[in-house]
């Protein structure tokens, strides 16, 4: 089946093609092609990518969408780093152009524009609203210069508009008034960066990817044969070439010399309101006086979140929650222009805390800052010829996959010289084929619900809804996922954990003020049904949700008073 499946990729630009299948069967049938023996007749695998974030996503997707035999394999749930504890931007980072990164801003950008055609329902442009006061850093007259410098870098497909302050006042009446000198108004666009993950992988297994979640990586090199990955079982996989992507985690473990002190880390948390706390009406960026920073205040839904804080940070990048100094630093920044809302901690549903991976320039110096390091990528290639890609922007990760990809091809080719490897069109892909939703169908509440996180695959939802009514409901009533997004999780977004449901498939973890304990059971329940288990794997489930909830948010659940609070 797995390597049937593999030869017989489905046509990226067959928009009949169905989404592949991705629950315990896929799971177990994948674990059984990589036992010893089984890969008698097996062509073998010509990539191995460590790290199923947002770059081992763009990667799979690029090489399988050429034809290579692809294998992601992830320690943990896709998306479990960085990826999905991010500020949730598709941007050019305006912020880089105070720190004249020219290069980077044009990239990024340009990545923007090509999102916006092959993920648009992930990625939702919006005005962002940027205040100049008395005394900030940047004063009106630099934001105009730098936002100018912004749409030229967009190629004028984006156009910066500068209002004065009452203007500014109208457009957001949470403002502060006192010293508003104006705002200037520029297009970005807000994503879901769990979900942009998964459904590039997705996309990558339409493609005869395939993807094996926990799994972990604890040691690679290479033999006269080829170069390998040793999983913590033991098994030992193959491949031509194997790429390292581990985000935050690469290190001298992964990479050997090569990966020491190749990264500097930095922690960034972001804290979610209630919208009715702080109704902002478009994405709001604040000012930090003090040092080159930039706050976003943005709107999701029923909820608002804030962040982001940069940190130097060192230890397990997995550990990284969210603490009250976080709090004390954040509150205050965005409390001096919006005065009225009420940031403080009883008002807060939920939070989030990731790690950046930034590529140093230079050895290690103990306790210096991390805010300007560049955010550029890297490609580099260890004694073994193992590579690895780190930093860039979760933006940018369709060109930093191309460049990878590209060194992988020439690797291969310089082995096969008579091997034919198509070049790199995942920019000319949807992620998702089929038509875009019409304004028609989004007049259906229940596809209007499922469109931001399903695009056209909503109406597939929709009709197995049709047939199973008991999966229409809400989770909870002010959060639009549903409970056919739940079977779909389990069946169709290869989730194997609670955890990977309410954190990264639909984020209750983070939007819900119970943090989904109302549902945790159910869920926990339906996924161990599918996946086989008992009474006693369920509690497991809700335990290690529990735990990894408190981890990261300082939430505490409990489900069976249906209620969380807050770390004592
Ligand atoms: C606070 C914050 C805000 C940000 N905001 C934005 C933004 O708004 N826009 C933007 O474009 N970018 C943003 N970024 C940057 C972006 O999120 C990252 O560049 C990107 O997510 C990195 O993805 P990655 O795949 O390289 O790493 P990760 O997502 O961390 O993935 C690495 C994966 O490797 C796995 N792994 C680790 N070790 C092993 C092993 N031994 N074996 C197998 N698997 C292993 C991990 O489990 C993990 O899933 C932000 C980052 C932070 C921290």
């Amino acid at each position: 089946m797995h390597a049937a499946r593999r030869n017989t990729p489905a046509d990226p630009t067959d928009e009949q093609s169905p989404l592949a299948p991705w629950g315990a069967s896929e799971r177990q049938r994948l674990l059984e092609s990589l036992r010893p023996g089984a890969e008698d007749g097996h062509p073998g695998w010509d990539l191995v990518v460590v790290g199923a974030g947002i770059t081992g996503a763009g990667i799979a997707r690029d090489a399988a969408m050429r034809g290579l035999r692809v294998l992601v394999v992830d320690a943990n749930d896709l998306a479990y780093g960085t990826s999905s504890r991010s500020s949730r931007l598709i941007h050019g980072g305006v912020r880089y152009l105070e720190q004249g990164q020219v290069g980077l801003v044009y990239e990024a950008l340009r990545e923007r524009t090509r999102l916006y055609k092959t993920a648009s329902h992930l990625v939702q442009p919006a005005d962002f609203l940027f205040p100049a006061y008395d005394g900030d850093r940047l004063p009106l007259w630099k934001l105009r210069v730098g936002l100018a410098l912004y749409d030229a870098l967009s190629l004028y497909r984006t156009h910066h508009r500068s209002v004065r302050a009452e203007q500014a006042h109208q457009r957001e009446p949470l403002l502060a008034e006192e010293g508003l000198r104006g705002a200037v108004i520029y297009e970005d666009a807000v994503t879901d960066d769990a979900r942009l993950t998964l459904t590039t992988l997705q996309s990558a297994r339409r493609s005869g990817a395939e993807v094996l979640t926990y799994a972990e990586v604890v040691s690679l090199g290479r033999d006269q044969e080829s170069q390998w990955v040793q999983l913590s079982d033991g098994l030992r996989i193959r491949a031509t070439r194997v790429v390292v992507a581990a985000g935050p985690w690469t290190s001298e473990r992964l990479l050997g010399e090569t990966g020491k002190h190749l990264l500097a880390l930095s922690k960034g948390i972001h804290v979610v309101m209630r919208a009715s706390d702080v109704p902002i009406r478009q994405p709001l960026v604040v000012q930090v006086r003090r040092s080159k920073r930039i706050i976003f205040v943005i709107p999701w839904g029923n909820r608002t979140y804030l962040g982001t804080t940069d940190t130097a940070y060192e230890g397990d990048p997995g550990a990284s929650g969210v603490m009250e100094e976080d709090y004390a630093e954040l509150f205050p920044l965005i409390q001096r222009i919006l005065p009225t809302a009420p940031l403080t901690r009883d008002r807060v549903v939920s939070a989030w805390s990731g790690v950046r991976p930034l590529v140093r320039s230079g050895p290690p110096r103990p306790g210096s800052s991390t805010i300007n390091i560049s955010r550029k990528h890297r490609l580099v290639e260890n004694s073994d010829g193992i590579i690895g890609l780190v930093g860039g922007k979760l933006t940018t990760y369709r060109a930093m996959a191309k460049e990878a990809v590209d060194h992988v091809v020439r690797a291969i080719r310089a082995a096969e010289p008579e091997r034919e490897i198509p070049r790199c069109t995942t920019h000319l892909h949807p992620l998702v084929p089929g038509d875009e939703l019409g304004d028609d169908a989004l007049r259906d509440p229940l596809i209007a619900d499922l469109a931001p996180r399903h695009g056209p695959y909503a109406r597939t939802l929709a009709e197995r809804v049709r047939s199973d009514p008991s999966l229409s409901g809400r989770l909870v009533e002010d959060l639009p996922y549903r409970w056919v997004e739940v079977d779909q999780a389990i069946r169709f977004e290869g989730s194997w954990h609670l955890d990977d449901i309410l954190r990264r498939r639909l984020p209750l973890a983070l939007t819900d003020h119970r943090h989904g304990g109302e549902v945790a059971r159910t869920i926990a329940t339906r996924l161990i049904d599918a996946r086989g288990g008992s009474g006693a794997d369920i509690e497991e489930e809700i335990l290690r949700y529990r735990e990894s909830l408190l981890r990261e948010t300082g939430y505490d659940l409990n489900p069976s008073s249906a209620s969380s609070s807050a770390r004592p």
